[in-house]
């Protein structure tokens, strides 16, 4: 599917664009037209770390007008193995701030704007406002659903990337033409079932081959040539060095860009994907088990002891069979550690997984160091073991 162009074209290039920018003017598609839309664009990149990178310094050099540049972190020794926007002189200092220096260094006839803050529902829409296209380049599910409402909301595309390992995947969504981010995940996976890279690792080349095709993509909508990713997934794997992509549709029941929205402005992403903290997040990484590995330890007839750490309303609604209620609290206040069978796997579960994640550290702290917690909770357990069974 082509697309009209996003960006007017600038009134001219001077001389010295001319010359910079040659390689693209003598190509067909792009030429004279082409490169002008690109000088008049302005896009904004959300993060500059592992995707950020590359896509910055591959817009500058493309000639993008304005590039904006969203961070609030610092540059750590441990980015610089894949986030070469930075180098070793910048550990310390402020990413935007080092991301806009090289930027510079590679087009001073880029203009540059630092957006030295987080991204929250305070300023998401005030800073993407004044955006043609956004680059998401963020790292966790808060935010992704943060920029993906955002910019549904105002109207605007966004090239979307992610990348874990060896695997990377990137699309386009713009609801005005296709699906939206929330049509192909239309919820964030349970807490602790996906590790980020700080916890699972990424290879470093990986961010150059996604922010690439991302800054490809960007180019395309922004210039109206191609076929761009529009209603459609890119899923690269490197080891087996496979590209591919699958069709996305839009969803006409998505509670953001469907017939009949239910989210029309920004909710609360936090609560939305169970955010939870440091330490539960590490003890939930890799003691994590699914509804369906639950169901076959009892049907094995493992010797577990299952808890449900919700609350006693919550357990009369819906509970799996077999399970033991102690709320979260006994096991915050130490209550509940000493009637805790020694003998026994402990495998907890509360509604979506988040509470379950906290009582998992408090557990690990205490020695029970095989206990595992339920990804998704009962929630989990309903859709995929007992469906006849309500939800609240
Ligand atoms: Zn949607």
């Amino acid at each position: 599917m082509s697309l009209p162009p996003l960006v007017e074209p600038a009134a001219e290039l001077t001389v010295d664009e001319v010359r910079r920018y040659s390689r693209h003017l003598i190509i067909p598609d792009v030429g004279m037209a082409g490169q002008k839309r690109l000088k008049n664009a302005k896009v904004l990149c959300v993060g500059a770390g592992g995707l950020g990178s590359p896509a910055l310094m591959y817009l500058a050099a493309a000639g993008v007008g304005t590039l904006g540049i969203v961070d609030f972190d610092v540059v750590d020794e441990s980015n610089l193995q894949r986030q070469i926007i930075h180098g070793q002189s910048d550990v310390g200092r402020l990413k935007a701030e080092s991301a806009a220096a090289t930027v510079r260094e590679i087009n001073p006839l880029v203009n540059v704007i630092i957006h030295n803050v987080a991204l929250t529902n305070d300023n998401v829409m005030d800073i993407f406002s004044g955006y043609d296209l956004i680059v998401d380049g963020t790292d966790n599910f808060a935010t992704r659903y943060m920029v993906n409402d955002a910019a549904v909301l105002l109207g605007k595309p966004y090239v979307w990337g992610s990348i874990y390992r060896f695997d990377g995947q990137a699309s386009v969504f713009w609801a005005e033409h296709g699906p939206c981010y929330r049509c192909l995940y239309p919820e964030p996976p349970p807490p602790g079932m996906v590790p980020s890279c700080a916890e699972g690792g990424v290879l470093g080349v990986l961010c150059a081959s996604i922010g690439s095709i991302q800054v490809n993509e960007a180019i395309k909508v922004l210039t109206g040539i191609g076929d761009p990713l529009v209603g459609r997934l890119m899923i690269y794997d490197a080891l087996e060095m496979k590209y591919r992509d699958v069709k996305v549709r839009k969803d006409p029941e998505c509670p953001l860009c469907g017939k009949n929205p239910s989210i029309t402005e920004l909710i609360d992403y936090e609560a939305f994907c169970g955010t939870i903290s440091d330490e539960a997040q590490q003890a939930a990484a890799g003691s994590t088990i699914t509804a369906a590995e639950l169901r076959s330890m009892q049907e094995r007839g493992d010797d577990i002891y299952l808890i449900d750490v919700r609350e006693q309303n919550e357990y009369e609604i819906v509970n799996i069979p077999g399970a033991v209620l102690i709320p979260k609290g006994e096991f915050l206040n130490g209550s509940a550690l000493e009637g805790l069978p020694q003998d026994k796997r402990i495998v907890l579960h509360c509604k979506s997984g988040a509470r379950s994640a906290e009582v998992l550290a408090v557990l690990k702290n205490a020695g029970f160091s095989d206990a595992v917690h339920v990804g998704g909770g009962v929630l989990s357990w309903v859709k995929t073991v007992d469906p006849s069974l309500p939800t609240y």
